[in-house]
C-alpha cells in the first residue's frame, strides 16, 4: 500500500497513538504533519525525525484542539490534507455530580468539536484533490460507556455519530469517513499509570495489567499504536474504498462482551 503524494494531517500526534499513526501513515509514503498545542524543539526534531526515517515531507504545526480557529488554521496551514486523522484527546474521571464544568468544555472541545472543525476544513481541499480519508480515533466508550467518564463517553460516541454524517455527506465522492475505536492502547500515559496501581492494590506488573487495567478487554492484551496506525493505513487503501460511515473496534472483544 504505497500513500506517496498524499499529505496526512494527524491532530494530536506528538505522544501515544497519534504519533504511532504518524509514523505508520510515513511508512507507507505519505506525507505527514504532526501537531500538538506546544511548541517546542522536541515537537520540530520529531518531525525531522518521522521525515528522516521514512524519507517522506514531515513537518509539526502547533495547533490548540480545543479552539476552533486553530483547528481551522491547522489545516489551512498544512496546505493539504488527503487524509485527515481525528486523534487529540484528553481525559477526566469523576461522577456527574462532581464532574468539573470547565473539564467537560475542555473534553467535549477537544475531543469532539474539534473534529468537526478540522473536518469542514479539510473536507473541501479533499474535493478538490478528487480524494480523501477521514479517520477519527473515537474508543470502545465510542460505543459502550463505563461510570465515571460522562465527558469522554459523550464526545466519543459524538464523534461516531459525525463519522457517520461525514459518510453521508460524502458518500457519492471517491471520499470516504470512519472511525477506528480502540480499548486500552499501551501509550506512554497507560505505562506511567502502572508503578501507582500496583502500590495502590499490592499487586504485581502483570496482574495489574491482566486484572485491573484490562478487566474488560477479553483478550488480555492491549493493543498497540502500531495496530491503531495499519488499521488507518488499511482505512486508506484502495480495499477500504467502499468502507465508509462505520467503525472498526481494535479493542480485544471488549465490546464484544
Ligand atoms: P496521549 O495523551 O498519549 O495523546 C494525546 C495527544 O493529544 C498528545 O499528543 C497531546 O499532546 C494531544 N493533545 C492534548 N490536548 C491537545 C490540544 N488541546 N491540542 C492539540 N493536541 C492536544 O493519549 P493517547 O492514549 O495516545 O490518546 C490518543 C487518542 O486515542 C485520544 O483521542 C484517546 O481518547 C484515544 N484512545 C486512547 C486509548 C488508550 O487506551 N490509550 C483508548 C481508546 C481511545
Amino acid at each position: 500500500m504505497s500513500l506517496k503524494g498524499k499529505t496526512a494531517v494527524i491532530t494530536g500526534s506528538n505522544s501515544g497513538i497519534g504519533l504511532g499513526v504518524a509514523r505508520e501513515m510515513a511508512k507507507a509514503g505519505a506525507d505527514v504533519v504532526i501537531n500538538s498545542f506546544t511548541d517546542t524543539d522536541d515537537d520540530h526534531a520529531l518531525a525531522a525525525e518521522i521525515g528522516k526515517e521514512s524519507g517522506v515531507t514531515a513537518r509539526y504545526i502547533q495547533a490548540d484542539m480545543s479552539k476552533a480557529d486553530q483547528c481551522r488554521a491547522l489545516i489551512e496551514k498544512a496546505g493539504a490534507c488527503d487524509i485527515l486523522i481525528n486523534n487529540a484527546g484528553i481525559q477526566h474521571v469523576a461522577p456527574i455530580d462532581q464532574f468539573p464544568t470547565e473539564k467537560w468544555d475542555a473534553i467535549i472541545a477537544i475531543n469532539l468539536s474539534s473534529a468537526f472543525h478540522t473536518t469542514a476544513a479539510a473536507l473541501p481541499m479533499m474535493r478538490k484533490a478528487g480524494w480523501g480519508r477521514v479517520v477519527n480515533i473515537a474508543s470502545a466508550h465510542g460505543l459502550t460507556a463505563s461510570p465515571y467518564k460522562s465527558a469522554y463517553i459523550a464526545a466519543k460516541h459524538g464523534v461516531v455519530g459525525l463519522t457517520k454524517t461525514t459518510a453521508l455527506e460524502t458518500a457519492e465522492e471517491p471520499i470516504t469517513a470512519n472511525a477506528i475505536c480502540p480499548g486500552y492502547v499501551l501509550t506512554p500515559l497507560v505505562e506511567a499509570q502502572i508503578p501507582d496501581t500496583m502500590k495502590e492494590y499490592d499487586m504485581s506488573r502483570e496482574d495489574v495489567i491482566k486484572n485491573v487495567m484490562l478487566k474488560r478487554q477479553p483478550s488480555k492484551e492491549f493493543a498497540t499504536v502500531e495496530q491503531m496506525g495499519g488499521t488507518a493505513v488499511f482505512l486508506c487503501s484502495d480495499a477500504a474504498a467502499q468502507i465508509t460511515g462505520t467503525t472498526i473496534s481494535v479493542d480485544g472483544g471488549w465490546t464484544a462482551l
